[in-house]
């Protein structure tokens, strides 16, 4: 392809998060002829859903996460197959920031990971025995040959010891494996810091995207700088639409057939954050809790130490909280009611109409004081006192409802691209942040096939990601997981691979 200089790129990416971070440097890396140019509304990047303090910083591998292995089957056991989806997926990040980091892309990586254990914590003879079963069925797949489990309450004090005083007595247990904190935000600011640097790349901040058109060879994106009230038009073969909760009403004016129907429905998030030196000194794990029934899986409450982003503290929730804003610092009171078409409207109500226990799940969640969110954080940590903790606003999800699902909600993310693939966007809101090289492959996969198929470009895959054409989650590749996964966690100064899981 050939660029016609800033305003004429091969690509354009709308957002500066994580996940268009991801997806641009990938494409550069995979085809460094291709001009590319990142537009970004905010005046820094990735302040949205990927900044450090608006998410929870968890690097998602299935260790912890009781919701992606939901129930057992009729034989009793627990089925496995989301959680070593998620993991083989966060395995596949872990390689590309190894590779980023090891030639020099993204500085020193202890600036944006960090391992930390990550607990499932479980009360009550039924959780605890669930909690058994899902322990022996991940145990036996070699991504989690590692992973512990113990019911002796002294055994879970050493692991987390704010989390067992004052509890009390009665059946708990706990797992745990090595899992990692991640700056996703720290991230993509290096990432978008070395593409800017590239010739034939920009990245520009300052300048919202408020137009998208079909031009004779591809897309007219039109974007505005509010700071001077200047109106730029940019044309590109390419376009991805990477604006988190600001993706949907920039795909409405696009015009697409596939848009059709598409309705977003914001949920925010709250934490409880404790600064008490003494407290957080005591608390080095992300602890899982249970997801309450009827709630969607954003509600697993989960008390974890934060380190990255800001200063050693523990953060606890999240809490749903009601907004009508798609975007947490530069949405608005309207984004709801303006995303509001004739199309959509039945996809809203519907939704409403088949999900009333989770609609029932926001209403209580929004009604909540701080009184009845610290008895929340008892059922983690008994012994936490009021006056150390204060509630703070967090990223906000904008769920995607699509009418073909009949009013049903599934809370992953998902790709949505045109017949001729010259657009592509993410919609959906979890597990977010750590499949988010998975998804830019997926889009490169779609959108860009030459790029993983033709020789050159394959070579450089394989040096990215090593055993790329591989399927490390099958027997046979359980060796060549232990090397591959070796060499990324020392590469990212992560626990040695033995701690793995
Ligand atoms: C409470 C909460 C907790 C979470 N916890 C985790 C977790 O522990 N682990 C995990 O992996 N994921 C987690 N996630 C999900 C994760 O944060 C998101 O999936 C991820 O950050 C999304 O990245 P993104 O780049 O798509 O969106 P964003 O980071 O929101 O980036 C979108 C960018 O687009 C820009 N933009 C918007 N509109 C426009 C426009 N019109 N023109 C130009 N630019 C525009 C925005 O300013 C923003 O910078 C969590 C999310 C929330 C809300």
């Amino acid at each position: 392809m050939a660029s016609g200089g800033p305003e004429s790129p091969d690509v354009v990416l709308v957002g500066g998060g994580i996940m268009s971070a991801n997806l641009a440097v990938l494409l550069r890396l995979l085809d460094p002829r291709l001009a590319i140019h990142v537009l970004e509304a905010a005046p820094v990047l990735a302040t949205e859903a990927s900044d450090a303090s608006n998410n929870a910083g968890t690097g998602h591998a299935g260790i912890c996460e009781l919701s992606y292995t939901p129930s057992r089957d009729a034989n009793g056991k627990v089925p496995v197959g989301r959680a070593l989806r998620i993991f083989a997926q966060f395995e596949r990040s872990l390689q590309f920031y190894a590779h980023a980091a090891a030639t020099g892309m993204v500085g020193d990586p202890a600036g944006f990971i960090r391992p930390v254990p990550h607990v499932c914590l479980v009360h009550g003879p039924e959780d605890v025995a669930f909690l058994a079963a899902r322990h022996e069925a991940l145990r036996a797949h070699h991504f989690f040959g590692e992973m512990r489990m113990t019911s002796d309450p002294g055994a879970i004090h050493a692991w987390a010891p704010l989390v067992m005083e004052g509890r009390k007595p009665g059946p708990v247990a706990a797992s745990t494996g090595e899992g990692t904190e991640v700056d996703f935000g720290e991230l993509a600011r290096r990432l978008l810091g070395w593409l800017a640097a590239q010739e034939g790349c920009t990245v520009s901040t300052g300048w919202k995207v408020d137009g998208l058109s079909r031009a004779p060879e591809g897309w007219r994106v039109s974007a505005r700088q509010s700071a001077t009230d200047t109106r730029r038009i940019l044309r590109a073969r390419f376009v991805f639409v990477g604006a988190g909760g600001g993706t949907l009403p920039i795909l409405q004016t696009a015009g697409l057939p596939e848009v059709r129907g598409l309705a977003g429905f914001p949920i925010g998030g709250q934490w409880l954050v404790c600064d008490e030196p003494s407290v957080a000194a005591r608390h080095a794990a992300k602890v899982y809790g249970a997801t309450p029934p009827s709630s969607p899986s954003l509600g697993a409450p989960h008390l974890d130490l934060r380190m990255l982003g800001g200063p050693r503290r523990l953060m606890f929730g999240p809490f749903a909280s009601w907004t009508t804003r798609f975007l947490r610092n530069s949405g608005a009171m309207t984004d709801l009611p303006a995303s509001i078409r004739p199309g959509n409207l039945a996809t809203l109500l519907r939704t409403a109409l088949r999900n009333r226990a989770l609609v029932r799940y926001l209403v209580a969640e929004g009604l909540q004081d701080m009184g009845s969110r610290l008895v929340a954080l008892r059922d983690f940590y008994p012994a936490a006192i009021d006056r150390h903790w204060r509630v703070v606003d967090a990223g906000i999800r904008v769920q995607t409802l699509r009418k073909e699902d009949g009013g049903a909600v599934s809370f992953g993310t998902e790709v949505l691209a045109s017949a001729d693939r010259s657009v592509a966007a993410l919609m959906g809101a979890s597990p977010g942040a750590s499949v988010s090289v998975g998804i830019a492959l997926d889009v490169i996969a779609t959108c860009f096939p030459r790029l993983l198929s033709d020789a050159g470009a394959l070579s450089r895959a394989r040096a990215i990601f090593p055993a790329f054409e591989k399927d490390l989650a099958v027997p046979a590749n359980a060796a060549l997981f232990q090397r591959v996964a070796r060499a990324t966690r020392e590469t990212l100064g992560l626990a040695p691979v033995d701690g793995i899981a």
